[in-house]
């Protein structure tokens, strides 16, 4: 596993990303650093990405919520920044629990059409678990679902809440899935999903399923049902190492944190948020305000994040090159950080990620 690249791109995609130099032969990239943790892991990145002379010139943006017109959205100014940029590296934002609350991850991702979560989960070498060779690919879908944010009061004591899917999100998302399994070189694609409870709403995702997969004759094309994934992925997670798995929104964020735990927890998972113009990267953790400010957090999951955002953006040799150091770092065992079992702050652990670059 020490040598295999987080997502890698196809020139297809690579060539997608539109943004431009800045005069300093430097990219801007947006930079949210997030609530909790986020300011720490941040600045372990930027730290990183300036040792190793990466050519990014990060343009911080504020997210602080606005209301306009009864609905939640972001300053424009933000919004222009990661429209002009086309990329954005994004700490983990809390969303208070209870009414009233839109969750601001919801809305970049609406806001930038981000319709696809692509989520590698992969274990990390010298770092023991229960199972050392894990490499699993999940797309979550992005923007609907459970998602939607559709609910209301029936009466008193009785509530709905609506699972919105439609065939062209799900179209889309399925589509990125057959892409993505092309461009990483696996030869199957398969949907996990409870079309048997979920009859219509999982049913529509699952027959547009079948009808995307005609268009990709050389792709093998199954499906699975959700808690039959779970227990087996559990039980021996290998049998996924060949596929891509794709599937409707809350399904993807609960299995892609069972898969966090199989390599080693949540410190240790990238993601990216995929959209045709834009895309965000970020952990797949949240604002872990148990740990917060005390300098306890690992920041591999945006690390791992940063760097499939520099693969998109055609930096590989950038990429490579930190992600070699971060691996020999965790592979080496002396510095890791508490979720690992280690003793390190979180600028420790960058500092020798540092020092292998
Ligand atoms: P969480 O992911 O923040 O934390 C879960 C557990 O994992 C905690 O014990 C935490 O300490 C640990 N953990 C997470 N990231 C870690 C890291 N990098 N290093 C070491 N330990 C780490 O989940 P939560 O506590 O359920 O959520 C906290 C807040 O984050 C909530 O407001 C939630 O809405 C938000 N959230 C945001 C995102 C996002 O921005 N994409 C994702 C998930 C949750």
């Amino acid at each position: 596993f020490q040598n295999q690249r987080y997502y890698s791109v196809s020139k297809d995609r690579v060539a997608k990303f539109t943004g431009t130099k800045n005069s300093n032969g430097r990219y801007t990239v947006s930079i949210i650093e997030g609530d909790g943790i986020g300011p720490e892991i941040s600045q372990a990145v930027k730290d990183i990405f300036e040792a190793a002379k990466t050519p990014i010139a990060w343009e911080p943006v504020d997210v602080t919520p606005i209301l306009k017109d009864g609905k939640t959205t972001i300053p424009s100014e933000t919004i222009e920044s990661i429209e002009r940029n086309k990329v954005a590296l994004k700490g983990p934002l809390a969303t208070p629990v209870g009414k009233g609350h839109v969750s601001l991850n919801l809305t970049l991702r609406r806001t930038f059409n981000l319709f696809a979560n692509l989520r590698p989960c992969r274990s990390i070498a010298g770092y023991k678990t229960a199972y050392d060779n894990v490499d699993t690919v999940l797309i979550r879908e992005n923007t609907e679902g459970e998602y939607s944010g559709i609910e209301h009061v029936v009466v008193d004591g009785v509530v709905q809440s609506i699972k919105l899917i439609t065939r062209e999100a799900s179209e889309r998302v399925l589509r990125f899935a057959f892409q993505h399994a092309e461009e990483i070189g696996r030869k199957k694609v398969r949907v996990v999903h409870k079309a048997t409870i979920m009859k219509m709403s999982d049913g529509l995702f699952l027959n547009t399923a079948r009808d995307v997969a005609k268009d990709y004759p050389n792709i093998e094309f199954d499906y699975e049902l959700l808690d039959n994934t779970c227990l087996k992925m559990v039980t021996d997670p290998v049998p996924y190492n060949d596929k891509v798995l794709v599937m409707p929104n809350l399904y993807g964020d609960i299995l892609s944190d069972m898969c966090a735990g199989l390599i080693g927890g949540l410190g240790l998972t990238p993601s990216g948020n995929i959209g045709d113009e834009c895309s965000i990267f970020e952990a797949v953790h949240g604002s872990a305000p148990d740990i917060a400010g005390k300098g306890l957090a690992n920041p591999t999951a945006l690390l791992l994040s940063s760097l499939m955002m520099l693969r998109h953006m055609n930096l590989n040799e950038y990429a490579n090159k930190i992600e070699k150091a971060t691996f020999d770092t965790l592979a080496e065992g002396k510095s890791l950080t508490g979720d690992l079992g280690g003793k390190a702050k979180t600028h420790e652990y960058a500092g020798a990620i540092i020092s292998k670059l």
